[in-house]
């Protein structure tokens, strides 16, 4: 499943690095720091999210709306927990949302426009750039991008070898 017929997240106070890595990975992931379970279920529902939470108090809740209990508490087996329930394909849309402000980058028409505001060794070598709608920060592909890109496909990996045995998303390997 694309990042843009995905479902969209809400994790739970405990679950900051694991939103972190879900919008790397190009989903819609909003998170609650101070998270009370009214909070979290009532902007769940509001904004149509699925919740993610490690709180098995808030499971005993009723009419609690759609959610995954995270068992793991490591991000990257999370990360697989998640992927495995949701079927998400976690490196296709990698890199296309701002971490910040969890929204969808768009392409800088113009290579002008972002001359004065990044590096000109960057301007020189680079050849398009993205822009956050919300923060206007610039963004371009480089080598910062390497090892959280290794960090990412080493987690797609491990939930295309569960997918292939067919286990559960919670199974080690
Ligand atoms: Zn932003």
């Amino acid at each position: 499943m694309s990042a843009s017929e995905a479902p969209r997240f809400l994790c739970d106070a405990m679950l900051g690095k694991l939103c972190k890595w879900l919008r790397i990975a190009g989903f819609d992931s909003a998170y609650l720091s101070h998270s009370v379970p009214v909070q979290l279920v009532d902007r769940a529902r509001r904004e149509g999210r699925i919740i993610l939470t490690r709180n098995t108090k808030l499971l005993a809740r009723e009419n609690l709306p759609a959610h995954l209990f995270i068992s793991d508490d490591r991000w990257e087996a999370q990360l697989v927990e998640v992927a495995g329930a949701f079927g998400l394909d976690l490196v296709a849309e990698a890199f296309a949302r701002c971490l910040a402000c969890n929204v969808n980058l768009e392409p800088i028409e113009s290579r002008a426009e972002v001359e004065a505001v990044v590096p000109e060794y960057v301007y020189r070598r680079v050849v398009s750039f993205h822009g956050c709608p919300a923060c206007g920060k610039v963004f371009w592909s480089g080598t910062h991008l390497g090892r959280m890109e290794q960090r990412l496909r080493a987690v797609a990996e491990r939930v295309a070898k569960i997918a292939e045995k067919g286990g559960g998303p919670g199974s080690e390997e």
